[in-house]
């Protein structure tokens, strides 16, 4: 169902260059249609003795003869030039006596018939290459002549059967989120009656799978107003300036069909961020467009009613034009769904099943930890299969198990599912940070913690709500800050016994930490409050600018030392602490491996409470998650 990225079509001067080299190619051998091989006129004359000659023709300035057939092959032809002032006399004299039947021609080059072969036929032929492929660049549009009509698709309901949210299941949050776009495109009067700022752009943001495509479908389902996609990868592959003109012509369209939904899908394959040292390697045409996106997303009217959607798997690379207030500026999470929701979004696509009694669709989905909505569809659809190769008429559990397996193997090549072992060791890791961070004074209470891979390329989450707007750290919240990201590391050797790589990232932030405190903030006694090394370099340009060491070997080598010793301590206080809580950790991981997402309710229950503070999230809270990298 998921278009994959075309590829890139650009007709370029080498496109053309070729055409061009098929077309003289056409035209020679058009004009030298079995062309007779041209010999000297002594070669002529020694056949014609040789009494090889079946055939003669004298045109104006040459002779074609064609040889007698030697053996059953074709009859050879040759041609060779009329010498000038030659005696023609002689030569009909000498072909007569060698009974060769000849006969004169006199050439008539016909202008019309060089002129249509010569000219006329490549132009066809060229006019006939250039329709073709125009049809291939513009499916469904009536050729070159419209091409920079869009092929937006206005979506049919009554031919694709309407989407509503209850095709899409798993997603609640973001379904909740859009469920307020909807209520604005069915009575927008409401809305405007109130003052209220309508939405312009909802950028619907999340890994390959999740259901973005068919969120958006389902709000214009739902709302029941017209819906025009395109994907940004069809931007991408037209003519320069071709994309710019169709952007302009999609608003065009959906201006007049108000109340409606422009929908973007893979915006990012237009909203590639602009500037800094790719400038030079990206591609003009699509920086025309994203423009021109701009433009036209400042230049229409909200209150008319047309609701702009995007989707993205990258919002990383997306150009920050894109994102500012009056565009994109409402973000909905689309995420991988937890147990609960596979099992909602099996139960959607199994409803077209005839399911056996045995099927427990609840048992699929803790099989299937990390799959996305349109994994767990290709899960069905191969149970399904499974049971049609069996010759049965309902899928049964085994089917589905079957049907598991096939695909995690599939997935597990590209790293996006989990082992059983895996699993439980995530579990552990998560679980530490959680319980360091429920037992340290002044970590930030734990918001939640999860082993599902969200957000892209993350094993697990432990999410942490800061308790109020923080402007400083003292020393103690930063050590308990480096406690809490030790504690993956050291529920994993404490429970798992080996140690594995999964806390890299941890490592990698507690260390920068660590650094900051000696060298940065004076927190470290032996070296005392003093900075080293002094930020040099450009600083607008983010990781250029390096670190100039102002400070002897000694001082780097006592600071490493600091930076050691401070983490070192940390992390023997979070595992002490992971030791003296073992129940705890075990609950709290056993917990995990079952539901896999637990909120802080749930573990004030494991815990008990107290254990988490009860402090409230501020009101825009920024969370700390440790989401730990592969
Ligand atoms: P995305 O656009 O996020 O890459 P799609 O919307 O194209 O994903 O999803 C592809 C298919 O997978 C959908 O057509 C649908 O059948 C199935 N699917 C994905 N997510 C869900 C979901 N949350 N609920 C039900 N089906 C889903
Ligand atoms: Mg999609
Ligand atoms: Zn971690």
């Amino acid at each position: 169902m998921h278009p994959h990225r075309k590829r890139q079509f650009q007709i370029t001067g080498g496109y053309w260059l070729l055409a061009f080299a098929a077309l003289l190619l056409l035209q020679t051998a058009f004009l030298r249609e079995a062309a007779p091989r041209d010999v000297p006129y002594s070669e002529f004359l020694a056949s014609l003795r040789g009494g090889k000659v079946a055939r003669a023709e004298v045109r104006e300035d040459s002779i074609l003869v064609e040889l007698k057939a030697a053996g059953g092959a074709k009859p050879a032809r040759l041609r060779t030039s009329r010498l000038p002032g030659m005696d023609e006399t002689a030569l009909l004299k000498e072909l007569e006596a060698q009974s060769v039947s000849f006969s004169g021609r006199i050439e008539r080059t016909s202008f019309l018939e060089s002129f249509l072969i010569g000219w006329l036929l490549p132009l066809v032929i060229l006019a006939a290459i250039y329709v073709l492929v125009m049809r291939r660049l513009s499916p469904g549009t009536g050729g070159p002549l419209n091409l920079g009509r869009n092929r937006a698709k206005i979506y049919d309901e009554t031919r694709h059967g309407k989407v509503t949210f209850a095709d899409v299941a798993g997603v609640d949050e973001a379904e909740a989120e859009l469920v307020e776009v909807v209520d604005f495109l069915r009575n927008p009067q409401k809305y405007l009656a109130l003052g209220a700022r309508i939405p312009r752009g909802v950028l619907l943001v999340g890994p390959p799978g999740t259901g973005k495509t068919l969120l958006a479908k389902a709000v214009a389902g739902e709302a029941g107003v017209p819906f025009f996609s395109l994907s940004g990868s069809e931007f991408v592959e037209m003519f320069v300036g071709l994309g710019a003109a169709r952007m302009r012509d999609l608003f065009e369209q959906a201006k007049l069909r108000a109340p409606c939904i422009v929908f973007i899908d893979e915006l990012d394959a237009i909203g590639k961020s602009r500037g800094g040292m790719a400038a030079f390697a990206t591609h003009d045409e699509r920086e025309q467009t994203l423009n021109q996106l701009l433009v036209e997303i400042d230049g229409f009217d909200s209150t008319k009613g047309v609701i702009l959607m995007g989707a993205t798997n990258r919002p990383e690379v997306l150009d920050p034009a894109l994102l500012r207030a009056g565009r994109f500026d409402r973000q909905v999470l689309v995420d991988r769904p937890e147990v609960r929701g596979r099992e909602a979004i099996l139960s959607v696509h199994g409803k077209k099943l005839k399911l056996a009694p045995d099927v427990d669709l609840q048992v699929v989905a803790r099989r299937t930890p990390g799959m996305v909505g349109a994994d767990l569809e290709r899960v069905v659809n191969e149970a399904a299969l499974a049971a049609a190769r069996r010759g049965s008429l309902t899928v049964s559990g085994h089917d589905f198990e079957e049907a598991v397996d096939r695909l995690q193997l599939g997935l597990k090549k590209q790293g996006s599912v989990m082992s059983e072992d895996e699993k439980r060791r995530v579990a552990f890791h998560e679980g530490g940070h959680t319980l360091v961070a429920l037992s340290v004074k002044h970590a930030d209470p734990v918001h939640r913690v999860t082993i599902i891979p969200r957000t892209i390329g993350a094993l697990g989450v432990t999410l942490q709500l800061p308790a109020e707007e923080r402007y400083l750290m003292t020393r103690e919240q930063l050590l308990d800050r480096l406690a809490v990201m030790m504690g993956g590391r050291a529920a994993e050797e404490l429970c798992c016994g080996d140690l594995s790589t999964g806390a890299a990232n941890d490592l990698e932030r507690a260390t920068e930490t660590a650094r900051q405190m000696v060298s940065r903030f004076g927190m470290s006694a032996t070296l005392g409050p003093v900075t080293f090394g002094r930020v040099s370099g450009p600083r607008f340009l983010a990781g250029t600018g390096g670190e100039e060491r102002n400070f002897s070997e000694d001082t780097a080598r006592a600071i490493d030392a600091e930076v050691r010793g401070i983490l070192e301590r940390e992390y023997a206080r979070a595992r002490r602490i992971l030791e003296e809580r073992r129940d705890a950790l075990e609950a709290i991981a056993r917990r995990l491996l079952d539901v896999e997402t637990l909120d802080r309710s749930q573990l004030e229950e494991l815990t008990g409470p107290g254990a988490s503070r009860s402090a409230h999230p501020a009101a825009r809270p920024s969370p700390i998650a440790f989401s730990d990298a592969r």
